[in-house]
């Protein structure tokens, strides 16, 4: 029987006080003098040995003399590229592990600041600088305020990469700040998790693609396993320089698992409150069961990026659903089933009162055919029998519920709109950039099988797309090739 704490103002605050203690230990953890003094000290320890190094996103510029995976004491690792992806582990105090961080990523940075300029125009109609500033105000007051162990973490990027705390805040709060511009989060992936009799072996399956215009969503190649001297380790896919996921899969040392799908169409502004990217981060590293991954993400909840979250826990077979808007929330836990994501919020509460959402039952709309479609392969087609190969194709399907045919759209659960002559934004740069699966023995290691670029495996070449589409042609400096790519192990 599934628990269901909805809107449970009763079970919110038992979820305050059961976890002010593990409050207490992160504002107690560090101060910023003590950051300060590690700034000098770690500066002269490491880096000078990182001085001849450079890295790029391109396979074929990396070092050809670098040994994989390369160990530097006390300064993190990083392994050579597979399949695209990029692996780093970064690990101790905050100030010390944002430190490897920045310095191992740090060649990254200079394309990183010509994307984000051209988003922030681009969707926000904001120069960098303007936008940084706003970050500044509205972001940072409520890192320091409710998470100083991470604004340290992004001191010591911001002295590894050499890019300013600032900058660094604003790249962070991207996805909370379309919230805050355009008072919408934009639709972004498909996912699902199930256990029990929907499952093969009975244990967790999980699985996620990210959506995402074609020049951010390429940058989240990056694998980083965070070793922290406080709390869990954790491997997470990310962005250089975020602290949290962004894409928001991860898995970790706890056996809690987890990743989302945004909530699109939300109707208020957010209440900045800490910032989601905190949140996560603060469950992924401190949260020991799903009960505190809900209250973690319900604590100082500011309504931004507002997400449908899908945690397991290996150790209970147990999968929550974790629904968060501003002052509504559903949580439930099965034992038993599924619960999936497509960007409409399953809770009729939250969808009818925080959301201007109408496409939750309307196969013309995106959430609405990936609804019908992911309903029709879990809990159909492929209920009691879902393992990771086909949690591979589950992901990776084609199947447009419109128009009953098998042809990638911006309607599909591997989502092409690059591809799409019907929508009102036609072939616009968007949709899948990634597949990720896992099931509970991989979790156990701390693995995952990953692909870049669409889950499908369909290439996306940006000099034919433009030559294709002249009318996008402003994106072409940020647009990056996906070749298609292996699902690999990482
Ligand atoms: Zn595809």
């Amino acid at each position: 029987m599934p628990l269901n704490h909805n809107h449970s103002h009763k079970r919110h605050k038992r979820f305050s006080r059961e976890t002010s203690t593990v409050n207490s230990r992160v504002l107690s953890s560090k101060s910023h003098k003590n950051a300060k003094k590690l700034v000098n000290k770690t500066q002269k320890k490491f880096v000078s040995k990182y001085a001849s190094i450079s890295f790029s996103y391109d396979d074929k510029s990396y070092p050809k003399n670098y040994q994989t995976p390369t160990i530097v004491p006390h300064a993190g690792v990083l392994s050579k590229p597979k399949e695209g992806w990029i692996h780093i582990t970064i690990k101790g105090e905050p100030f010390e592990r944002g430190f490897q961080h920045g310095t191992i990523l740090a060649d990254h940075f200079p394309y990183i600041k010509k994307v984000l300029t051209f988003m922030v125009k681009q969707d926000f109609k904001e120069s960098l600088d303007k936008y940084m500033k706003t970050c500044a105000k509205v972001i940072k007051p409520q890192i320091a305020k409710y998470h100083p162990e991470y604004l340290e973490e992004i001191q010591g990027i911001s002295k590894g990469a050499k890019v300013s705390v600032d900058f660094l805040i604003a790249w962070n709060s991207l996805l909370s700040m379309y919230s805050y511009y355009k008072n919408k989060n934009t639709q972004r992936c498909s996912a699902f998790i199930a256990c029990g009799k929907a499952t093969k072996d009975g244990k967790i399956v999980m699985a996620h693609n990210t959506h995402s215009d074609y020049a951010t969503g390429p940058l989240a190649n990056i694998v980083m396993r965070v070793i922290p001297t406080k709390g869990h380790s954790f491997v997470m896919q990310t962005y250089a320089g975020y602290i949290a996921s962004g894409t928001d899969w991860f898995l970790c040392d706890t056996g809690i698992i987890g990743c989302e799908t945004t909530i699109s169409n939300i109707n208020y502004l957010p209440k900045f409150g800490s910032p989601y990217f905190c949140r996560i981060r603060e469950a992924m590293q401190y949260g020991t069961t799903l009960e505190e991954y809900g209250e973690i993400m319900l604590r100082n909840n500011a309504g931004d990026y507002a997400c449908s979250w899908l945690f397991g826990d290996i150790n209970t077979n147990r999968i929550m659903l974790c629904e968060i808007g501003l002052d509504k929330y559903n949580i439930e836990i099965k034992t038993d089933g599924v619960f999936y994501g497509m960007n409409a919020a399953l809770d009729f509460e939250l969808r009818t009162l925080e959301t201007n959402d109408l496409t939750f039952e309307d196969f013309t709309a995106s959430s609405g055919a990936r609804s019908a479609r992911l309903h029709s392969l879990l809990l159909d087609k492929y209920y009691g029998k879902i393992d990771i190969d086909i949690a591979k194709d589950i992901i990776s399907d084609h199947y447009d519920t419109d128009k009953n045919r098998d042809k990638p759209s911006s309607l599909t659960i591997c989502k092409h709109s690059e591809l799409d002559a019907e929508t009102k934004n036609s072939f616009y740069p968007w949709g899948c950039v990634d597949g990720k699966v896992i099931d509970s023995s991989m979790a156990q290691k701390m693995e995952f099988i990953g692909r870049q670029g669409a889950s499908c495996g369909h290439s996306f070449n940006s000099k034919k797309y433009i030559r294709e589409h002249p009318e996008y042609i402003h994106w072409k400096p940020v647009l990056r090739d996906m070749p298609s790519r292996k699902w690999v192990r990482l």
